[in-house]
C-alpha cells in the first residue's frame, strides 16, 4: 500500500473509510478503476480532519456527490474520495424556503418541494445529482438554473465552516464559486415561491420529455458539452453525421447526440478520444468550439 494512504488511514481511524472501491460504482458513466480510499463523512468535522490529514501526508483528495458529471480514470485514483451523497438530515421547510444537506438528492428535494406546494425546483427534478453537485455545477434544465433559486450556502473553506449569502454572479455556465477543492458545500438554502398550481404538471412534463429524448437506459454523464451561444451541441454533432458514432465502447447516443453513452466496456480513453474527435469535426464543419461540460476526475 502507498505509504501516504497508510498514514492517512492511521490518522483517520474511526471514520467510515473503504479501500479499493471501483470508481465505476461511484460514477454514472460506470467507468474507472479503484479509488484507494472513499470516505462517507458524518459531519463537517470528518471532512475537515480528512482534508487536513491528506494535506499533511501529501495524499490527493477530491469530492464527489452522485458522480453524475464526472469521468473517472481507468487507472483509478491514488487518494481519498470524499463522497457526499448521503443526507445527514431531512430537508427543512420554513415558509417558502428549504434548507438541506449537500448529499440530498436533487430529485427527491424537487419532489418534496412540489409536495409542499412550492415551485422553483420542479424542472430540475430529473437531474440525477446531489444538491452539493448541483450547486457546484450551477445545474439547470428547461430554462431554470440553481442560481435562480439559491439563497445561501453553508460551506467548508480553508478549514472553517461559513454561512454565505450567495450572489447571482457567483454562478456561471455550469460552474460556480462553490466547487471543490477550494470550497465544499455542506448544505444549501433555496428561496422558492408558492405554487401557482402548475408545478406538479411541469415536473411530470419534464420527466416525460427526458424519458423520450435522453438515453436513460445506458450509463452516461448527461450532456457532454456546454451549450454554445444560440446553438445546441446535440444538433451540431448530429449535423456532422456523428450520431451513433463509436470509439471502443463509447458511443454518441443514437437518441441524443449531446450524450456519450457507455455501451458496455467503455474506458476513459474511449470517451476522451470520442470527445476530441467530436470537437475537431464540429469545429472543422461549423467553426464552433464545443466546450466540455463533464469533469475529468483528475481536474477535481
Ligand atoms: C442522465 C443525466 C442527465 C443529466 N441532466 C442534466 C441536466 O439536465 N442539467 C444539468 O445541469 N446537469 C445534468 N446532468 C449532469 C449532472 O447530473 C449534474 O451536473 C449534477 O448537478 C451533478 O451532481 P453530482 O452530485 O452527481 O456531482 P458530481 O458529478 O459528483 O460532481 C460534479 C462536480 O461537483 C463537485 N461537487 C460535488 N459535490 C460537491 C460539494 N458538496 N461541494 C463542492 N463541490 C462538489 C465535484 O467535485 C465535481 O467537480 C445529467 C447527468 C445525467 C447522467
Amino acid at each position: 500500500m502507498d505509504i501516504r494512504v497508510d498514514r492517512v488511514l492511521t490518522a483517520l481511524k474511526g471514520l467510515e473509510i473503504k479501500c479499493n472501491v471501483p470508481l465505476s460504482s461511484l460514477t454514472s458513466f460506470r467507468i474507472g478503476g479503484p479509488a484507494a480510499m472513499v470516505l462517507r463523512p458524518h459531519s463537517a468535522e470528518d471532512i475537515r480532519r480528512t482534508i487536513q490529514s491528506c494535506s499533511q501526508f501529501g495524499c490527493p483528495y477530491c469530492v464527489l456527490g452522485n458522480g453524475t458529471n464526472v469521468l473517472a480514470p481507468d487507472a483509478g485514483y491514488p487518494g481519498m474520495v470524499i463522497r457526499l451523497d448521503t443526507p445527514l438530515t431531512t430537508p427543512l421547510f420554513v415558509d417558502t424556503t428549504v434548507t438541506c444537506p449537500a448529499g440530498t438528492s436533487l430529485s427527491v428535494l424537487a419532489r418534496e418541494s412540489v409536495g409542499m406546494h412550492l415551485m422553483g425546483l420542479e424542472t430540475l427534478s430529473g437531474i440525477p445529482g446531489t444538491v452539493g453537485g448541483a450547486v457546484a455545477m450551477n445545474a439547470g434544465a428547461y430554462g431554470s438554473e440553481i442560481r435562480h433559486i439559491i439563497k445561501s450556502v453553508r460551506i467548508l473553506k480553508s478549514g472553517r465552516v461559513l454561512d454565505v449569502e450567495t450572489k447571482k454572479t457567483d454562478f456561471g455556465d455550469r460552474t460556480s464559486a462553490y466547487s471543490s477543492p477550494s470550497v465544499i458545500v455542506l448544505s444549501a438554502t433555496f428561496q422558492l415561491e408558492h405554487d401557482d398550481g402548475g408545478a406538479k404538471e411541469r415536473m411530470l412534463e419534464t420527466t416525460r420529455q427526458r424519458k423520450e429524448k435522453q438515453p436513460l437506459s445506458l450509463p452516461s454523464a448527461g450532456s457532454v458539452f456546454k451549450r454554445p451561444k444560440g446553438r445546441f451541441a446535440g444538433a451540431l454533432i448530429e449535423n456532422c453525421g456523428l450520431k451513433g458514432y463509436s470509439v471502443g465502447g463509447a458511443q454518441v447516443s443514437p437518441l441524443h447526440a449531446g450524450f456519450i453513452v457507455n455501451t458496455g466496456k467503455a474506458t476513459e480513453k474511449d470517451v476522451l478520444d470520442l470527445i476530441a474527435l467530436i470537437q475537431q469535426r464540429v469545429f472543422d464543419e461549423t467553426g464552433v468550439r464545443l466546450e466540455r461540460e463533464i469533469k475529468l476526475m483528475r481536474e477535481l
